[in-house]
């Protein structure tokens, strides 16, 4: 059963409020809405106290199946969401999917990276993959995925989508830029519709061409183009399950819980956001940064302004902006597409907007935001692996030093959430602690695997007759 019976067909809308309401399914397959806005569902449901508390006795599948069913409308049959959700989760390698565990008082670590890949994004990409090949095959339909990764992104999705009929990958990466273990996870796979870039330059650059292979109207038709970056409604779903699975097992709804998380896009803090509010008790959302600290500066000054990105031992939040953002902006103004589409394009023409009082005054109830440099974070990985005897990756443990930092009652659960396994960062984590953390089992032999890429001069006209040339090769 479903949390809330009585949403059963829930539409989904653009934050700039000009774009066509869409179905879950047609919402999903389109990523980013045509008026340049993100889709998120037309309200939210929100679930009864009894049925949260009745987590509590759920496996992670199973609560998953209850926290999404009331967004997938009638796009996706009880039965298929039921089977979509079971073999996302059986690639894990915990048979919690989600373990946690204890650090301090009231103090817990939540491990979200006991997927393929090591990283959290397994957890929404794994069922995107197969949410995506299931609508797809049942509309008989193909599409082309291109996408930019500086690291993580690139191997979750190639790991979703490896082996599916219904799906051609082309992800870019910059040549030489991505770690050995990171640009292994991609190019190691060797299914026949994988297809790895590496271009010579940045990542910016990667990201600029994917966005102009958008922006060129024939080539996305004719190739039919699709995207599942972190603005896909269905990642920020599939990201609320585990804040519901945490606090069901901290004591929650009856008592309160806050989440310390490290942040880039803004996707998996706003997972939390949409998880209270549908109704679970949360007391904080805690933000970490590095020093790319574009949310930490809006949360101390409500300006959001862009400037520009320097390299961190966490490059998985090296990022400009945060995308997923929007959101909550729209939520905050009421809902009024006209207002945000206006800030956004201010954004894009001056690289700034700001937030007035009330509605930080609304921010500052829930969120509350720090920086950490990339010698705090090192501290913090030792702090943690001589406290505890855990070692934590950059990104985890930026989560877990806003938590520390920004935690503003010692009696609430407090739950950092762990982004990625310690292995993939093994440079950082053995500089900061001393100990060189060990790949998992299923990783070992990565280094012996044969690589398949191709490499490119940063010219779209190239990386395109690529991908319409080798973009039907599982067609049949
Ligand atoms: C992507 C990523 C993040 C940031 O997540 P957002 O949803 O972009 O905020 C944090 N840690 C790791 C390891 C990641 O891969």
């Amino acid at each position: 059963m479903p949390l809330e019976r009585s949403v059963i067909h829930l539409k989904y809308v653009s934050t700039r409020g000009q774009a066509p309401i869409l179905e879950f399914d047609e919402a999903l397959l389109s990523g980013l809405a045509r008026d340049g806005g993100l889709y998120v569902p037309e309200n939210w449901p929100t679930f009864r106290i009894d049925d949260i508390r009745a987590l509590n006795a759920l496996s992670y599948t199973e609560t998953a199946f209850r926290v999404m069913r009331p967004f997938t409308g009638e796009s996706i049959s009880d039965d298929d969401l039921g089977r979509l959700i079971e073999d996302a989760y059986a690639s894990f390698d915990d048979p919690d999917v989600a373990p946690m565990k204890q650090l301090g008082d009231n103090e817990w670590l939540m491990e979200l990276f006991h997927g393929p890949t090591l990283a959290f994004k397994d957890v929404a990409m794994q069922f995107l993959g197969r949410i995506f090949d299931h609508v797809l095959s049942k509309r008989g339909k193909r599409v082309t995925i291109v996408g930019a990764t500086s690291g993580d992104t690139g191997s979750a999705a190639i790991e979703a989508c490896r082996g599916r009929d219904t799906i051609e990958i082309f992800i870019l990466h910059p040549e030489g830029r991505v770690s050995d273990v990171q640009r292994l996870q991609m190019t190691t796979v060797d299914d026949a519709n994988v297809h790895n870039i590496a271009l010579k330059g940045t990542f910016d650059d990667c990201q600029n061409m994917v966005k102009a292979m958008f922006n060129d109207a024939s080539f996305r038709d004719r190739c039919n183009l699709s995207a599942v970056n972190s603005i896909n409604w269905a990642r920020v779903m599939a990201q609320s399950v585990y804040y519901f699975y945490a606090a069901a097992r901290l004591g929650g709804p009856d008592k309160p819980v806050s989440f310390a998380v490290p942040t880039g896009n803004f996707g998996n803090v706003f997972a939390g956001y949409g998880a209270a509010r549908m109704g679970l008790n949360i007391e904080q959302l805690i933000i970490g940064s590095n020093s790319n600290d574009i949310l930490t500066r809006f949360f101390e000054t409500g300006a959001m302004k862009m400037t520009g990105v320097s390299p961190t031992i966490s490059p998985s939040m090296d990022i400009q902006i945060s995308s997923n953002f929007e959101r909550l902006l729209f939520e905050l103004y009421g809902r009024q597409g006209n207002i945000i589409k206006t800030m956004m394009d201010d954004f894009n023409d001056t690289g700034s907007f700001s937030v007035g009082p009330e509605q930080m005054e609304q921010l500052h109830k829930l969120f509350s935001a720090q920086r950490f440099s990339d010698d705090e974070t090192r501290q913090m990985i030792a702090q943690v692996f001589t406290g505890h005897g855990k070692l934590l990756d950059p990104h985890s443990a930026i989560g877990v030093a806003a938590g520390r930092a920004r935690r503003n009652n010692p009696k609430t659960p407090l739950v950092a959430l762990a982004t990625a396994h310690p292995a993939k960062f093994p440079e950082a984590v053995e500089q900061a602690s001393g100990q060189r953390p060990q790949l998992p089992e299923k990783l070992s032999g990565l280094f012996d695997r044969p690589e398949h890429f191709t490499v490119f001069e940063n010219d779209m006209a190239q990386v395109q007759s690529f991908i319409e040339a080798h973009r039907t090769d599982g067609a049949n």
